[in-house]
């Protein structure tokens, strides 16, 4: 990145996110780490990458859940670096059910964090990209924004809504110098995935943790092999740069195949 440049990556103290805000601090860019938990250890996340980067980095708690915080995490992003002229939307969480005693709290979390968090955030930040003449929208999507699975509609439902919102804005934006896509990993492994495998080794004592990746978290990939948080964040650090300006309303696949099938 030639020009300095400031971020906000939502859910960046952990996994996906947490590679993204390191990729795009590594190229210069001032970055504001987000999760709605304010431990210790998130604020040293940002001093971490500050003191690794040599940049501004800051930690800004909001929960992706709440509309007014997303929309305040953008206020406050702008305030403290000065603009937020790269915003990924990144927070995510996953539950696990079929539909009919799928529970309904986790529904409207899901939805809330993983869809309508990018909806008010991208809200809040485009006037001042459009103005700036220049901006980047990044929406960590998933292969489950393209392709379904059984016993995930909320998280399917939501991934499918944010390729669309990605698509929607990149055209109201189309021209502006901003760009809106979104990136679409099949399975890495991070916290979230980790879950998913303890959870399924529990189910099937049989199998043994190998398998249950394997045959099980890997089946629907062909490449039988996790995508990694630093593949990820390199198809951000790209979107983010000055190539890929014309790339716009448009996906990026990171799935060892999956979506080829
Ligand atoms: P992770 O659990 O490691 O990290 C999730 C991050 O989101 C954490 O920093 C957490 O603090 C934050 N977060 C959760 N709820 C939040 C809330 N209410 N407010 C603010 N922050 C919140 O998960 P990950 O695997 O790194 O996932 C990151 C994104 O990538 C998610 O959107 C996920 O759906 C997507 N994704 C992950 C995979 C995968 O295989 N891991 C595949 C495709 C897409």
């Amino acid at each position: 990145m030639t020009t300095k440049r400031t971020a906000i990556v939502t859910g960046s103290t952990s996994g996906i996110g947490r590679a993204i805000a390191e990729a795009l601090a590594s190229g210069g860019c001032d970055v504001a780490i987000n999760s709605f938990s304010d431990t210790k250890e998130d604020h040293a996340v940002a001093a971490e990458i500050a003191a690794r980067h040599a940049v501004k980095a800051i930690y800004i708690r909001a929960d992706m859940a709440r509309p007014d915080e997303c929309r305040a995490l953008v206020a406050r992003a702008a305030n403290d670096l000065g603009s937020v002229d790269i915003l990924v939307n990144n927070a995510g969480i996953q539950f696990v059910s079929p539909v009919e005693t799928f529970p309904v709290d986790r529904w409207d979390a899901i939805i809330a964090i993983n869809l309508s968090s990018a909806f008010h955030t991208t809200a809040a930040a485009v006037a001042a990209m459009r103005e700036a003449g220049w901006g980047r929208i990044v929406n960590i999507a998933s292969a489950h924004g393209l392709r379904a699975s059984p016993n995930k509609s909320a998280y399917v439902a939501a991934k499918h809504g944010v390729v669309g919102l990605t698509k929607t804005v990149a055209l109201e934006l189309a021209g502006s110098g901003v760009t809106a896509n979104a990136v679409c990993p099949g399975f890495v492994h991070t916290p979230l995935v980790e879950k998913q495998i303890v959870d399924l080794a529990a189910a099937h004592p049989d199998l043994g943790r190998d398998r249950v990746i394997r045959d099980l978290i890997l089946q629907k990939q062909p490449s039988k092999q996790f995508a990694t948080v630093d593949q990820v964040a390199a198809s951000v650090v790209y979107l983010c740069s000055d190539a890929a300006a014309q790339v716009t309303g448009t996906t990026i696949s990171i799935d060892g195949g999956w979506t080829a099938q």
